[in-house]
């Protein structure tokens, strides 16, 4: 039975990496595989980036309101369609793989989504993402992975002390702040766009952190109340 797998950790764990990686290997077995990710991340608009350098285009985005599983099936009726207008035997019919980036930001249904598209198609579904936002509280796609998936790996990274990092600090100008929406990944952009001198001071960027020293930034407190 395929199963889904969410792949988690904190931010510079290599997770696009680790995706692109398992893309590959796929391929390079002759296997075909699909490659998604949600429509909020503006990061890369309709680009995997990985911190090494490389960089992929999706085959789909999932929109906020969009269902995964009706997208999939699109593009998994695409996959079949073009090997049919081949040779047969010439390139895979099936998808062997359904990977997705910036799992996060999806919503609890389109995680369940891609629980069926495991279940119930039979199509594998790798999801990786982050755990927790800036205030140590789950992302809610997060939270469904980790509460659904069949498999749950964590991709480790190191904090600037040695020790295994788990949460992410926000940085906005230098500073550490633990307030603000959970999603800021655009907003040097917005500030950018008015007033260019403005750029460093609103540059949001994440530093992954183990506990003891996002306690330390923090002043002690964790998720806030
Ligand atoms: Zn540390």
């Amino acid at each position: 039975m395929a199963k889904l797998y969410f792949r988690y950790g904190a931010m510079n764990s290599g997770k696009s990496t680790a995706l692109l990686q398992a893309a590959y290997n796929y391929e390079e077995r002759g296997q075909r595989v699909l490659l998604a990710k949600p429509e909020i991340d503006t990061k890369g608009a309709d680009q995997i980036e990985s911190r090494l350098g490389v960089t992929r285009r999706v085959d789909f985005l999932v929109g906020p309101d969009d269902s995964a599983r009706a997208l999939f099936g699109s593009e998994r009726d695409r996959v079949r369609a073009e090997a049919d207008a081949l040779i047969p035997g010439e390139r895979p019919a099936e998808v062997a793989c359904l990977l997705i980036d910036e799992a996060q930001f999806l919503s609890p249904v389109q995680v369940d989504d891609l629980f069926r598209i495991a279940v119930e198609d039979g199509i594998p579904v790798m999801a990786y993402g982050i755990r927790t936002d800036f205030r140590t509280e789950a992302f809610p796609g997060s939270r469904r992975l980790l509460e659904i998936a069949h498999s749950l790996e964590e991709l480790k990274t190191i904090c600037r002390c040695g020790r295994k990092a788990l949460f992410n600090g926000r940085v906005i100008g230098g500073r550490f702040v633990f307030d603000g929406d959970q999603v800021a990944i655009d907003a040097a952009t917005a500030a950018a766009s008015d007033e260019p001198r403005y750029l460093d001071q609103y540059r949001v960027t994440y530093e992954s952190l183990c506990g003891s020293c996002y306690l330390e930034e923090s002043g002690g407190v964790l998720a806030p109340r």
